[in-house]
C-alpha cells in the first residue's frame, strides 16, 4: 500500500460529500488541499516553516529557524545539507511510463510506476512484462521516499492526474494517476533532497555530562565538609544528620528553596532542618545549582554558534543528477 492510500479513506468521505451540494470544482480544491498537506508531510528536507509560510505567500529564510536550537523544525534539526536536483528528464519518463501504463491497463497507482522506476523483482512486474520497459529500474538511485515527492509534486504542479475511485459497497478510495494537462517544461523540474544528516552532537552531550558530573562532586564535597562543621558544633557524628546517600542526593538534584530540599532529600526534614540549621546545605546546592545553570547556558550558546558556523557551511545547490543528464535513450541504464 502506498502512502497515499493512508489519506484515501478521508478523501473517500470529501469526495463523496454530498450533504453540501459540492461543485467538482470545490471538490477538486479540497483534494488539492489535502494534496498539499501529503506533500507537507513527506518533505523530509525543506524547514517545515519554509514550506507553511511559503503556502500563506510569505517569505521565511530556514537560517532563521535554524538559529535556536530548541525550537528549530524537525527538518532542520536532521538535515545538514541539501542539493537541489534536477529532475527533469525522470519526470519525462515518468509521463512516458503513465502514459504506456493508462493505454495499457486504462489505470495504474503512484505504487506501480514507482516499482516500475525502482525496478522492483516482485512476480507481478515480471509477469506482466513491465522488467522489459525502457523506464524499468530508471530511477535505481532515488530513494522512494523522493519518487513519491516527486510524484506528488507532478500531480500537484498538473503534469500528472489523480482520479479518486470510491467503492459505494465499501466506501473505500483507491487513487490512480494519468497524465495531465501541463506537458511543457518552462522550467526544471526541482526537488531538494538530503545530502547530509545532521549527526546528533556527540561531543556536546559528552561535554555536558562532564560539566555535571564535575559540579556535582564538587557540591557533594562542599556539603560533606559544611556538614562535618555543623555536626561538630553539636558534638554528634555527621551521618546523626544525614546519611552520606542523603547528601548525595542532595548533590544531584541540587535544591534552590527549602521545599524542595524537602521534597528532594529522603531523609530531609522540616524538625531536622529547623533543628540544624541546615539553610547553610541549601546555600551551598543553590550555589552550585546556579553554576550548573550558568555552564548549561554557555554551553547553549557555544552550541548555537557551532550549529550556526555549519549551517552557513550548508550549501545548496542546484545539479542535475548525472545519472539525468545522459538523454540519448541508449545510455538509459536497465537491469539485466
Ligand atoms: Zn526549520
Amino acid at each position: 500500500m502506498d502512502r497515499f492510500s493512508i489519506i484515501c479513506p478521508l478523501l473517500a468521505i470529501w469526495v463523496a460529500d454530498q450533504s453540501a451540494n459540492a461543485t467538482n470544482e470545490a471538490k477538486k480544491v479540497r483534494i488539492d488541499n489535502l494534496h498539499c498537506v501529503y506533500t507537507y508531510c513527506l518533505n523530509n528536507v525543506d524547514c517545515r516553516r519554509t514550506l507553511l509560510l511559503e503556502y500563506f505567500g510569505e517569505q521565511y529564510l530556514s537560517s532563521q529557524c535554524k538559529k535556536y536550537i530548541a525550537t528549530r523544525c524537525d527538518n532542520c534539526c536532521s538535515v545538514a545539507q541539501t542539493k537541489l536536483i534536477d529532475f527533469t528528464i525522470l519526470t519525462k519518463h515518468i509521463i512516458s511510463l503513465v502514459d504506456q501504463l493508462t493505454k495499457k491497463l486504462r489505470s495504474t497507482t503512484i505504487n506501480q510506476v514507482i516499482d516500475i522506476l525502482k525496478g522492483s523483482k516482485q512476480k507481478t512486474i515480471k509477469d506482466a512484462g513491465y522488467d522489459k520497459l525502457e523506464q524499468f529500474n530508471i530511477a535505481e538511485e532515488v530513494s522512494r521516499i523522493n519518487l513519491e515527492r516527486l510524484l506528488s509534486k507532478l500531480i500537484l504542479d498538473g503534469y500528472l492526474h489523480q482520479d479518486i475511485s470510491i467503492n459505494d459497497t465499501y466506501g473505500t478510495a483507491t487513487a490512480y494517476i494519468r497524465v495531465g494537462k501541463i506537458n511543457t517544461f518552462p522550467s526544471p523540474i526541482t526537488l531538494s533532497v538530503c545530502l547530509k544528516k545532521e549527526n546528533p552532537d556527540v561531543s556536546s552531550t559528552i561535554s555536558n555530562n562532564s560539566i555535571h558530573n564535575r559540579l556535582v562532586d564538587a557540591c557533594l564535597i562542599k556539603l560533606k565538609d559544611e556538614l562535618k562543621l555543623i555536626s561538630s558544633e553539636y558534638n554528634i557524628k555527621y551521618s546523626t544528620i544525614l546519611s552520606e546517600t542523603a547528601l548525595k542526593q542532595m548533590a544531584l538534584t541540587m535544591p534552590r528553596t527549602k521545599q524542595e530540599m524537602l521534597r528532594k532529600t529522603v531523609e530531609m526534614t522540616t524538625i531536622k532542618y529547623d533543628m540544624y540549621k541546615l539553610d547553610r546545605l541549601l546555600s551551598i546546592t543553590c550555589l552550585f545549582g546556579s553554576k550548573l545553570d550558568e555552564e548549561k547556558r554557555e554551553d547553549l550558546i557555544s552550541g548555537g554558534l557551532k550549529r550556526k558556523r555549519e549551517a552557513t557551511t550548508t550549501t545548496t545547490t542546484t545539479t542535475t543528477s548525472s545519472y539525468f543528464q545522459d538523454k540519448t535513450n541508449s545510455n538509459i541504464k536497465k537491469k539485466k
